[in-house]
């Protein structure tokens, strides 16, 4: 069988990252840079980065489709960048059509946490017939909602803001501009603010290194099973998937975030058949997921013809 490849575009606040995947699962390039050079012309300045590196890495008129994954909120119909806090030039855009037109070749465009479980997903051999959860509690609160066969997307494109729940007795103020949001309590950002106050000496990196047994932070693992089983309980998952920076970080207690998600999780169940599995993401994630992405839709579009 002849090999089809796709382009995997993971665009974040700081750097942008881009490669080649082939239906085989092999990333075939990858490159990282500066997401500045896309401030101005948005569309047009990351067409020209694509172009450039498809003809550099020798696989001009190879590519068959781009899939683009971006942290911001897209149209229900996944053709218009609504909003995208961390980055400039990109609210308001109809990437798609724009990169279609400049590249020729079919464009998907979702949010970047979709991206990063299609990665996992394929990583883990889940099978697009389960319904998946991802939760990724990085800088904020992540969280991406594969069910029936794909990512769930809501009436306004604008589903899966699970960092964004309001709990009971918080006034802290979000940094989405609503007060309360979770995310306000379970997100790195929250425990930076944690260490700093409490672990002032401490390099965060290595904040449960040094202080994994002080009852604050156990707490604070304790208290990020609650925005997971919220989800779980409601939408009674096959697997879910954990990850993200604060997982990653050295000696952080993945067993008491385990106990804690059984703990809140509704008996019997979801929780007596709740599969969680915890994941370790690199700089090829997104660009994996995303490429894999593209892959599966232009099968999928081959079987429709
Ligand atoms: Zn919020």
């Amino acid at each position: 069988m002849t090999s089809r490849y796709t382009l995997g575009a993971d665009i974040g606040g700081t750097n942008f990252r881009l490669g080649i995947v082939s239906s085989e699962g092999e990333i075939i390039s990858f490159e990282r840079k500066a997401s500045c050079v896309l401030h101005e012309n948005a569309s047009e300045s990351l067409a020209g980065e694509i172009k450039e590196h498809i003809t550099r890495n020798g696989y001009a008129e190879r590519i068959l489709a781009v899939a683009v994954g971006l942290p911001s909120l897209i149209d229900k119909s996944r053709s218009t960048v609504l909003s995208t806090p961390n980055l400039k030039g990109f609210d308001n855009l109809p990437l798609k059509k724009e990169l279609e037109k400049n590249l020729g070749i079919p464009v998907f465009i979702e949010r970047d946490v979709n991206f990063l479980l299609q990665n996992d997903m394929e990583k883990l051999g889940i099978k697009s017939e389960e319904n998946v959860l991802g939760f990724y509690v990085g800088t904020g609160f992540g969280n991406s909602v594969f069910l029936g066969g794909k990512f769930y997307t809501g009436s306004n494109g604008a589903a899966g803001e699970l960092g964004h729940i309001p709990i009971l007795g918080n006034d802290l103020k979000c940094t989405c501009g609503n007060t309360g949001c979770i995310e306000t309590v379970c997100s790195g950002k929250a425990l930076e603010a944690l260490a700093e106050k409490h672990f002032p000496h401490t390099d965060i990196k290595q904040v449960f290194k040094a202080h994994g047994n002080e009852p604050i932070l156990k707490a604070f693992v304790h208290n990020l099973a609650v925005p997971i089983a919220t989800e779980i309980n409601i939408l009674d998952p096959d697997v879910c998937i954990i990850g993200g920076g604060v997982i990653d970080m050295e000696c952080f207690p993945k067993e008491i975030l385990f106990d804690a998600v059984h703990f809140y999780a509704r008996k019997p169940y979801p929780e007596k058949s709740l599969r969680l599995l915890f994941t370790r993401h690199d700089q090829k994630s997104g660009v994996f997921g995303s490429g894999i992405f593209a892959q599966k839709q232009i099968m999928k579009r081959g079987k429709t013809k």
